[in-house]
């Protein structure tokens, strides 16, 4: 049993170093690679991410498992040998579901879709990318069927980024948003004039920028040494080992929230990554355990640190330092209303935590209809309007700031959407749970002391990768299931401090 417990471990550890140079050679791609580098890199990257994908459906790795799966079933549930045959069993059953001339056909639509999307957007002409849409809709429509379900078509689609989340259960969540939080946007827009944050659109230059971000992620504790930030178009992190993680950002030298906020995001996950236990690397489980509990720590660190009172406490004095001329006539409390601001808007990524999880509920219900041929690809962009009038009380003035604005349909994914409002969610239950364990956590972050915290989660959270699935997880680390109630709460008692509701 321990030869075949082995093999396993070599061969995964072989395609996880087949997995973490794609990921090296895609960093690249977006940071570093000159544009005549597109092609043989697009090349690359097919190649390798074929090949490992070969070598993790080879007949031999289930044999593997299969003989590991039986011997295992005595094994403690919370050892790392008995996740890893438990958590690889499931992707290998998943991973030999899509027959490989399906995978070849997203490639190559997708491949096309992106190109149609760029031009479409730029263009903001939705006719341009609507039969590449069709064609999405179609190829996703076939893989849900590959894999199977009993419920939803949704719930394969989804359990890709979600593992166990259905959708029925995400419709009861979304639902219970929806109810809460409508009112709630609509009070607040009946008071836009409460806060001003005017002087977050004033000139602030891009090196002090970049330096007071990357000062407030050292004290969170992001390891440099095992670990780097570079700029990109759009920011993202990634990692090829727990001691090499990458984060990216970008500097607006006209608005001061997206280096800032967008660097404390990044560094969220990235101090996930370097807080997987060392005993999981080149497993496969040296990963979140899904992109919502992802999101959850990029969201913690982001939102629930960095937009709180507390942590403008410390830093504002230090920010009106480094840029004095901007800021001197600001004092905290303004500075913290404004990088708060609520105002119902066209683009998701640019939306306050009041109004983000409607941008993904309308994505979310939109997904399902066009799964379920309920609204015609024609049809979309009026669709997409009349839920934004509905959900926001705003219309995008055009396609490219409405349906056209997200990439993740021209790259073939549905089902992903709903992980952002998951990561949201959990990010509260979590961080609520923090605080009872620490008392003093606010004190300690209005003094620019991350370190409890940071021990907290990867205590916790970090350390376990992926041996335990989303909903494993929340229950263990806070006694509850998923619920939107913690979300709420949150939302109402801040916001209604800061408009006076
Ligand atoms: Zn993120």
């Amino acid at each position: 049993m321990e030869d075949k417990l082995q093999a396993l471990k070599v061969r995964l550890g072989e395609i996880s170093d087949l997995r973490k140079s794609a990921s090296l050679l895609g960093w690249d791609q977006q940071t570093y690679m000159p544009p005549g580098g597109a092609a043989a890199r697009a090349e690359q990257l097919a190649t390798l991410q074929k090949t490992s994908h070969d070598w993790f459906t080879a007949d031999e790795v289930g044999e593997l498992l299969e003989a590991l799966s039986s011997e295992s079933a005595g094994w403690d549930y919370d050892m790392d040998e008995a996740a890893l045959v438990r958590v690889t069993a499931r992707d290998y059953e998943k991973a030999r579901k899509v027959p490989s001339q399906l995978v070849a056909e997203f490639a190559r639509v997708t491949a096309l879709a992106y190109e149609a999307w760029n031009r479409a957007r730029a263009q903001s002409n939705f006719s341009l990318f609507e039969p590449h849409l069709e064609k999405v809709v179609d190829l996703n429509v076939r893989l849900a069927e590959a894999l199977g379900y009993e419920d939803h078509i949704y719930d394969p689609l989804l359990d890709q980024f979600e593992p166990e989340m259905k959708t029925a259960r995400l419709a009861t969540i979304f639902e219970n948003l929806k109810t809460e939080l409508l009112p709630f946007v609509q009070a607040i827009s009946e008071r836009t004039g409460a806060v001003d944050d005017s002087a977050l659109h004033r000139t602030f230059e891009e090196q002090k920028q970049w330096g007071f971000g990357v000062q407030v992620i050292k004290d969170f504790g992001f390891d440099f040494d095992r670990g780097r930030q570079d700029k990109s178009v759009h920011p993202f992190t990634t990692s090829f080992s727990i001691g090499d993680v990458r984060l990216t950002t970008r500097v607006d030298p006209n608005y001061l929230p997206s280096a800032l906020f967008g660097t404390l995001h990044e560094c969220g996950h990235g101090l996930y990554e370097q807080g997987i236990n060392s005993s999981l690397e080149r497993t496969g489980l040296d990963d979140g355990a899904s992109l919502g509990v992802h999101e959850s720590q990029s969201r913690l660190w982001e939102n629930l640190v960095g937009r709180s009172r507390e942590f403008w406490s410390h830093y504002f004095p230090r920010l009106r330092q480094v840029f004095p001329d901007q800021l001197n006539d600001l004092d905290v409390e303004t500075f913290y209303r404004a990088v708060n601001r609520v105002e119902p808007s066209f683009i998701r990524v640019e939306a306050d935590e009041v109004t983000y999880n409607l941008h993904i509920l309308l994505r979310f219900e939109l997904e399902n209809e066009m799964l379920e041929g309920k609204v015609k690809i024609a049809d979309l962009p009026e669709a997409w309007n009349a839920k934004m009038q509905t959900y926001l009380g705003v219309v995008p003035p055009d396609d490219a700031r409405g349906v056209l604005q997200d990439i993740h349909w021209s790259g073939g994914t549905l089902g992903y959407f709903p992980t952002y409002s998951l990561g949201n969610l959990i990010s509260v239950q979590f961080f609520d749970k923090a605080r009872v364990d620490i008392p003093s956590l606010p004190d300690q972050i209005a003094a620019g002391r991350f370190d409890e915290l940071l021990s907290w989660l990867r205590e916790n959270i970090h350390r376990y990768g992926r041996k335990y699935t989303p909903v494993e997880l929340v229950k263990r680390v806070t006694g509850n299931d998923l619920t939107a109630s913690n979300y709420v709460a949150y939302i109402k008692a801040k916001f209604s401090d800061i408009y006076g509701l």
